[in-house]
């Protein structure tokens, strides 16, 4: 579970365009254009995307609102006695 979640926050890269290319062989693929930028993209961080990883628990979690960072109140409950913790 801990593997998946450090992969999951990995940072992922796109380019700003694509274009077709065909090979040797006529094939068409797919690669980024000349002047393409790379973007370095956190699909996770991503608003359009509600896709969460749980503050407490490091569990994927629809986020059914923007300003939820856990995956149901317990956990939430769970992170705030562990911070009070922290600060004493
Ligand atoms: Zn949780």
């Amino acid at each position: 579970m801990k593997q998946y979640f450090e992969q999951a926050s990995a940072q992922w890269v796109r380019y700003s365009d694509y274009e077709w290319k065909k090979d040797g062989k006529g094939i068409l693929y797919l690669t980024p254009a000349a002047d393409a930028k790379p973007i370095m993209y956190d699909p996770l961080a991503d608003d359009e995307n509600p896709l969460r990883i749980c503050w407490n628990c490091a569990k994927v979690y629809v986020a059914k609102r923007k300003d939820r960072d856990f995956c149901g109140a317990s956990c939430r409950k769970q992170f705030d006695a562990r911070k009070q913790d922290d600060t004493h």
